[in-house]
Parts: structure tokens; C-alpha cells; sequence
């Protein structure tokens, strides 16, 4: 990274969840000396005055924002307001903090539920506000139009900051949620057809009529192409910039990938009582790949990799 050095102190908040472990372990595979973290019982992020001090002492050279309110589609529909008050307070309390304190660098991460629930796919950056986000994730959707709003905002107004926004599509990995109730459907699959292997079921209910189609990428992608963004893309006014691999697949094929790979061979049915959520979210990553970014993780590797890491989790559970 041309922009930044190894002695750069970087600030990774929510370094325990999904995106921010892996840009933990990217920060520190590219040799960086100094990856700030701090447990959420010792700085609650929601609250500035804390923040505020927190930054003053710590000094970082760069703040990945990965902290935040998340969940699958259950967990938007039944805890609604806590999504959105959760993630707003969070933005309002650390952005303009770490314009108060000088914080020269923010990476925001937006989502592609912002997008219009009709957009035309792929989504490019410039559909985003022209049209609703889909209602079950609309709470969480304008709390991240909010934040990424507040970082455009903040560079305009103050021309000594450079918040850069962006908005990965469905990440995944090692270190998800993989409660079936609050986490997303890949994570919430893996351990519900594990399940369902190890009970002995003949057929497993994936939720909704599997037609929808996502985009999943990996939390090392995501986190890489991050890294890449800071050093081949330094102007704030270029961002939002979207994060994809350019392909998606229904929640069909996805269970169908994910039962080969646990060796589930029960009969994958559908249950149409549960809601689908948007029909397709599929971004358009062009401006990322022309700068020359490309993932790494295939699905297929991704899915077998993060069905290792929640196995060795179970294990270290049993035997500790
Ligand atoms: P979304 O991308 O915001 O809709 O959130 P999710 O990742 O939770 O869900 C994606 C799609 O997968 C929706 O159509 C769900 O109905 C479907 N799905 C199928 N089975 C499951 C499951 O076990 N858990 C979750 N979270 N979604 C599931």
C-alpha cells in the first residue's frame, strides 16, 4: 500500500466479526506492526465522548469501520429498530469523531441492501437512491445510506478527510454467525444441513422458494479489496465503489453446493411460509475490476473452507 506504511496504526473496529477478523489477518499478512483493536466491554462505539478519547490516545492513521449491527433476514424483520438505531448511533458517534480527531482515513462498509429493491442488475454505484430497498432490510439499509452519506459529507465539508465508502455484496467465512435464527443464509445453511446430516434427516426445509439470487464473497476478498482500493484509488470523491465477484446463484444451487460439500444426500425442500427477501442483488463491480481487482476465493473453496473452520469450532467447544 503506497498510501499507508507498516508502522501506520490502523484501527480495525469489530475486529471479532466476520469482516473485521479478516482484515485483521490481512493487515497482518502484509506485514503491519500495529492492528488497534479494542473489546466492545472496554469502548462502547455508540457512545462519542468514549470514542473520542479512545482516538486521541490511540492515533490511528486509518479506522476500517467494520463494527455494526447485522443479520439475516429473521433478524431484520424481528429486530428492526434495533438495526437501524444501532447502526446509526454507531456512525454518529465514530465519523464524526474521527474528523474531530484528525483521523486521516476511514474505510465505511455500505451494504447491497441499499439498493433499490427494483434495481436493474447489476447494480452499478450510480442506482444507488433511485429507488426503495427491499422492506425487510430497510431499516438497515438507510442507517448504511446514512453513514456512507455522513463520510460524503464530512470530506465535502472539511476537505481534510478521505471516508471512503464501500459496499461488498453477502460476505462469508470463517468467523460468521452461523445461528440459524440471526445469520445469513450461507453460514445459517452450513450448520443446518450439518445438522440435519447428523440427525439422520431425510429432508431438510431451506427457507422461501430458493429462487432468489445472491452474490456471496469471501471476508479475505472483501478485506483484500479494501487493501487494493487504498493504494490504486486514493480520491474519495471515486467512492462508494462496489465489492463483488460478478456472478451470483439462486439459494437453490447454493443449498444444493452446500449439502455436496457436507455429504448431506436428504431431499432439499422449500418452505414457502418463509420470506424471501429481494429477488436478485447482483453488483456491478466493474469499476473495481477495471482498476484491476480480481477475487480469489472461489464458492465452491469458500464453502469448504468455512465448513472446516465451523467443524474445528464445534470441536474445540466439545474438547474445551
Ligand atoms: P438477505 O440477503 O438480506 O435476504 O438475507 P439472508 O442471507 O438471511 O437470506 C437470503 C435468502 O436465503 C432469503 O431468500 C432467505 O429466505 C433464504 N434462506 C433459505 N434458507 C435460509 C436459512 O436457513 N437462513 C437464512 N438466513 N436465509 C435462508
Amino acid at each position: 500500500m503506497t498510501t499507508l506504511t507498516p508502522d501506520t496504526p490502523v484501527f480495525v473496529a469489530g475486529h471479532r466479526g466476520l469482516i473485521g477478523s479478516a482484515f485483521a489477518r490481512r493487515l497482518r499478512a502484509a506485514g503491519f506492526e500495529q492492528i488497534l483493536t479494542v473489546p466492545r466491554a472496554e469502548l462502547d462505539l455508540r457512545e462519542r465522548p468514549a470514542v473520542e478519547a479512545w482516538l486521541q490516545e490511540a492515533k490511528p492513521g486509518l479506522l476500517v469501520l467494520c463494527a455494526g449491527r447485522v443479520g439475516g433476514i429473521l433478524e431484520n424483520r424481528d429486530h428492526p429498530a434495533d438495526m437501524i438505531a444501532e447502526n446509526l448511533a454507531i456512525e454518529l458517534s465514530v465519523l464524526p469523531a474521527a474528523q474531530k480527531l484528525g483521523v486521516p482515513r476511514v474505510i465505511f462498509f455500505g451494504s447491497s441492501c441499499m439498493y433499490p429493491r427494483e434495481c436493474p442488475q447489476p447494480m452499478p454505484e450510480s442506482a444507488l437512491l433511485s429507488g426503495v430497498p427491499e422492506p425487510t432490510s430497510l431499516p438497515y439499509a438507510l442507517a448504511k445510506l446514512a453513514g456512507l452519506e455522513m463520510c460524503r459529507a464530512l470530506n465535502a465539508q472539511y476537505g481534510s478527510t478521505r471516508f471512503y465508502s464501500v459496499i461488498p455484496n453477502n460476505a462469508y467465512g470463517p468467523g460468521d454467525d452461523f445461528d440459524p435464527e440471526s445469520g445469513h443464509v450461507l453460514a445459517a445453511l452450513i450448520q443446518r444441513i450439518h445438522a440435519a446430516k447428523a440427525s439422520g434427516a431425510e429432508h431438510i426445509d431451506i427457507w422461501g422458494s430458493g429462487r432468489p439470487r445472491r452474490e456471496f464473497i469471501h471476508a479475505d476478498d472483501i478485506a483484500d479489496a479494501c487493501c487494493f482500493l487504498l493504494e490504486h484509488c486514493e480520491d474519495p470523491a471515486h467512492y462508494p465503489i462496489n465489492i463483488g465477484v460478478g456472478g451470483d446463484v439462486s439459494i437453490g444451487e447454493l443449498a444444493e453446493r452446500i449439502a455436496k460439500v457436507i455429504g448431506f444426500a436428504g431431499q432439499l425442500r422449500f418452505d414457502a411460509s418463509r420470506p424471501d427477501g429481494a429477488p436478485r442483488k447482483l453488483l456491478d463491480s466493474s469499476r473495481l475490476a477495471n482498476l484491476g481487482w480480481r477475487h480469489a476465493v472461489s464458492l465452491e473453496d469458500g464453502i469448504r473452507e468455512t465448513y472446516a473452520w465451523y467443524l474445528s469450532q464445534r470441536t474445540e467447544e466439545t474438547t474445551g
